[in-house]
């Protein structure tokens, strides 16, 4: 009655009728997180307006380095590695 599909986020094949199912079991962590992340960041806002000067640039600061340690891990050498290499080169 219903065909076999292929589920589009980690390729598990199953019956179509019971992809959305699976798509709601299997990946319920990333449908989960979504919808309240604008609440979470109007929070963190909100809390965020409420410190004092000094406290609000400790965070920017510490944001800034989630975010440097974020790229450094996200690049991991490859494209530096590359880049450096062509330099000599
Ligand atoms: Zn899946």
């Amino acid at each position: 009655m219903s065909a076999i599909v292929k589920c589009d986020v980690c390729g598990q094949i199953c019956n179509q009728s019971y992809l959305n199912a699976h798509k709601r079991l299997a990946h319920r962590k990333l449908e989960a997180v979504a919808p309240h992340e604008p609440e979470i960041v109007q929070a963190i806002m909100l809390l965020y307006g409420q410190l004092s000067e000094a406290s609000q640039e400790i965070i920017r600061a510490r944001l800034l380095a989630t975010g440097m340690e974020a790229q450094r891990v996200a690049s991991d050498g490859e494209p530096r590695e590359r880049r450096s290499r062509e330099r000599v080169q």
